[in-house]
């Protein structure tokens, strides 16, 4: 009867998908045959995706190959922003506004329309069914505390997830409901799913039959891995990608992160990550640098996706654990939803960071405005973290360091603890 259940929850959000005008099957179907192409089809295949573009240079030149991409500029994340909102005032109607705080200083809106939304989403089934889940599969997601509400309850039913705060919550609460929701696999950041296996490992308890776990958005060593793998007794799935590209690259069972999206061309200048996505019209994202400092090599692994797979990501920290005046934990990323909130608000873009070396007390770094709109945006945060976690803190405005947005927004810089 429960698989009965979940087969038919599964077509439920599959429907969705369709309802809302999200094409996953075709897309499913063109990435595979991609990827079976021999490496001599996929560039071919990838210079058709690039004149469909008509780059031209500063002169004036079209970019017909790879080549000449160095003659184009390179794309930072200030440059994106700063055209994000007359974006989204001209998006045409029907299109998908993908909002994430991400792990770096500022949050990122990212613009689509439903063909671009199917590819990303195509992509990303298509790394799942490798591992033998789908998009759609009942997923246990390991965030921040969701934001309660009936449209966030909605949300979660026709994606058929739900939402786990392994920090906030108490941790008979977490299993007694992490049990019920018996999940087909987890998803989430890798400090959330860490912080959930230790409350696995303390409390035994019959564990869901998992098929795997995926971590994404913070760097995860390989002894934290193990650690997860053996509790569970699944592998652990590193998900490489961000909010203006979703995944961009995808772990497979010898650890290689493949290259997964066709439309996808990875450059590295300076030891950085530059993205391009060959297919994006609502946004033009040309050699964007992500803020990554990653190696592109070549495995002779056919597991999926391409051949290139991406090394190890530097740049990314894990310890997002925040401590609140009252001794209580939470994930850091209610930092950038609270200041993602504050921009919104008033229709601007600052870029922030917070340190924490002092329990329950924040320094905070805005650039980008004046000191009476930091004394707001400080009581703005102060407010919305006691209001969504009910958690007491202080914060105290500093200007010793300029944000650079390479730093992550978050640092816990808490001796006695870590
Ligand atoms: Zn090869
Ligand atoms: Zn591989």
């Amino acid at each position: 009867m429960k698989n009965f259940t979940n087969l038919f929850r599964y077509f439920i959000t599959r429907v969705f998908f369709r309802a809302v005008g999200v094409h996953l099957s075709s897309y499913l179907n063109f990435i595979e045959e991609f990827w079976r192409l021999n490496e001599e089809e996929q560039r071919e295949k990838q210079l058709e995706f690039l004149n469909g573009l008509g780059l031209k240079d500063e002169s004036g030149k079209v970019i017909c190959d790879f080549d000449s991409f160095s003659r184009l500029p390179i794309m930072t994340k200030s440059n994106f922003k700063s055209r994000g909102s007359t974006i989204i005032e001209k998006s045409a109607k029907g299109s998908f506004i993908r909002k994430t705080a991400g792990t770096t200083s500022s949050p990122t809106t990212v613009v689509l329309n439903k063909d671009e939304l199917s590819k990303l989403l195509a992509v990303r089934d298509y790394c799942f069914k490798n591992h033998g889940f789908r998009l759609g599969s009942r997923e246990a997601r390991f965030w921040g505390r969701a934001t309660n509400g009936f449209r966030n309850d909605l949300k979660n039913f026709l994606l058929h997830r739900q939402i786990f705060d392994a920090v906030a919550d108490e941790p008979e609460v977490f299993l007694q409901k992490l049990a019920r929701w018996n999940p087909v696999y987890i998803y989430g950041y890798s400090s959330m799913v860490l912080e959930a296996t230790r409350i696995v490992k303390e409390n035994p308890v019959k564990l869901p039959r998992l098929r795997g776990i995926v971590v994404t958005a913070e760097a995860i060593m390989p002894p934290q891995k193990a650690y997860i793998e053996s509790t569970f007794a699944v592998p652990v799935i590193e998900e490489y990608g961000s909010t203006e590209f979703d995944v961009i690259a995808f772990e497979c069972r010898r650890r290689h992160r493949h290259l997964v999206n066709p439309w996808i061309h990875l450059e590295r200048e300076s030891e950085e990550l530059l993205v391009s996505d060959l297919s994006r019209c609502s946004q033009p994202l040309i050699r964007y640098s992500i803020g990554d400092v990653a190696e592109i090599y070549h495995s002779e692994c056919g597991a999926f996706g391409s051949f290139k797979c991406v090394g190890e990501i530097k740049g990314r920290t894990i310890n997002q654990i925040a401590y609140g005046a009252d001794g209580k934990r939470f994930h850091a990323v209610i930092f950038s939803r609270a200041l993602e909130h504050y921009m919104v608000r008033v229709d601007k873009v600052f870029s922030f960071r917070f340190v924490q070396n002092e329990v329950g007390v924040f320094h905070m770094n805005i650039n980008g405005c004046d000191e009476a709109e930091e004394n707001r945006i400080k009581a703005f945060v102060i407010d919305f973290v006691l209001s969504e976690l009910g958690v007491p803190i202080e914060i105290e405005l500093s200007n010793t360091e300029k944000v650079d947005g390479k730093k992550p927004y978050f640092e816990q810089q808490l001796e006695e603890i870590h």
